[in-house]
């Protein structure tokens, strides 16, 4: 691993240092619903403010369309930020305009400064390079120094995480630095038995992460919306459940190369059909080949694995050194849905090795199920970014640091 360390920026105290988080947590109205990221992002700042630097934090929240939108505020993130430092911390109403530029004015040394939603300013997610290069420079101005600690968005070419980091001394921060060595340790010798769980909604999204990773893997379970084009890859009936017609080849394709390198790929052998996408459905637990042999024929929507296949994941998993999860194995939104889920979530609590849960949908599911963070060897706050560096692909934002 050949990141910049904040070390190599040498003694901080005193200087402006900008650190790009990713503190994209949910909300609900402006209540912070998972703080995650937040807390995630608690030990390279902690860190700063102990050698007195002075800390202008910066970060997008949501999606707002370039341009100040209340909804996606990060005054309440700044706030949790506050608690959680158990240190005031103060917040510019903007980003790199006249209130931002008056509060990095006055910023004492080890204190630390919120900028209003990056997201705000069009020139931040920009597709022009020179629009992007131009904000950048603006937030330079605050900076005598950039730490990049935004792991969920160093996949993206943004202004803040790629273009700002290359006209200061830059350097990772510790949570980049823990995510990127926990996904070496998926990629580089991992301990064996070495098993990946895949669900999720869609097997589009993940292809790039099967193909990368069928060689090094000895076992591939898959459960959630994508197991139903694996079954018909199979030459089985799915209903009408999630199903991607169009890559039932490229599935098979894999079965094919995983029988011919000896990788177990574990289908299920039960799921649980429903009537309709609601939680108050009438739902079956069917044999996996016969999907369209419940009372609902062809209407019905398989929306989680079955129990008799819970429990086999279940034993694979916890037989392994290595356990990688992406991908929530039913719709675990709906109550008689998530049984699945929760089975694999407790199995990867009890992994004798290395567990990581990836994925944003599969962290608030471990959540939401009433798992603790502290169960599990890793919970990436990166969903994209993970399976962008599980892909084998080159990162920019991790680039700019000096990865290689
Ligand atoms: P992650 O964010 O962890 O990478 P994805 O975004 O790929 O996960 O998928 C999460 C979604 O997949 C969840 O909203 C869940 O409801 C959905 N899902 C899981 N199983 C099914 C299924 N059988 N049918 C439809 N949707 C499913
Ligand atoms: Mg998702």
């Amino acid at each position: 691993m050949t990141l910049r360390t904040i070390d190599s920026l040498g003694p901080l105290a005193g200087k402006r240092v900008v650190v790009r988080c990713d503190l994209n947590v949910p909300l609900r109205d402006t209540v912070i619903t998972d703080d995650g990221r937040v807390r995630a992002s608690v030990p390279t700042l902690a860190a700063l403010v102990a050698q007195g630097a002075r800390v202008i934090v910066v970060s997008h929240l949501g999606r707002p369309d370039g341009a100040p939108d209340p909804r996606y505020s990060l005054a309440p993130v700044a706030a949790r930020l506050g608690e959680l430092l158990d240190a005031p911390v103060a917040f510019a109403a903007d980003t790199v305009g006249a209130d931002a530029a008056s509060k990095v004015a006055a910023l004492g040394d080890g204190e630390v400064l919120v900028l209003e939603n990056l997201r705000f300013n069009p020139g931040e997610t920009s597709k022009n390079e020179a629009e992007r290069t131009a904000f950048a420079g603006e937030l330079a101005e605050f900076a005598d120094a950039v730490v990049s600690d935004g792991f969920g968005v160093v996949h993206r070419k943004q202004a803040s995480v790629f273009e700002l980091e290359q006209l200061r001394p830059s350097a990772a921060g510790l949570l980049i630095a823990a995510e990127l060595d926990v996904l070496d340790r998926l990629t580089e010798n991992p301990e064996r038995p070495y098993t990946v769980v895949l669900g999720g909604s869609k097997v589009s999204d993940k292809l790039g992460v099967i193909a990368h990773l069928l060689p090094r893997v000895d076992a591939l379970l898959v459960g959630g919306g994508m197991l139903f084009t694996f079954l018909a890859a199979q030459g089985h009936k799915v209903g009408s459940s999630l199903l991607e017609a169009d890559q039932i080849e490229t599935v098979q394709g894999y079965l094919t190369e995983a029988a011919e390198r000896g990788v177990d790929i574990v289908l299920p052998s039960d799921v649980v059909v429903a009537a309709s996408f609601s939680a108050d459905a009438e739902h079956v637990v069917a044999p996996a080949e016969a999907i369209e042999q419940t009372p609902f024929g062809a209407s019905g929507l398989g929306l989680d694995i079955g129990p008799e296949t819970a429990a086999a994941f279940a034993d694979r998993i916890r037989g392994s050194k290595t356990v990688f999860w992406n991908g929530p194995m039913g719709v675990f939104e709906l109550a008689p849905f998530a049984a699945g889920t929760r089975v694999v979530a407790e199995a990867l609590t009890q992994v004798d090795g290395l567990s990581v849960v990836g994925g944003g949908d599969s962290a608030a599911a471990v959540r939401q199920l009433g798992f603790e963070d502290a169960q599990f060897g890793h919970i990436s706050t990166g969903g994209g970014a993970s399976l962008e560096f599980l892909e084998g692909k080159k990162l920019p934002g991790l680039e700019v640091l000096g990865w290689q």
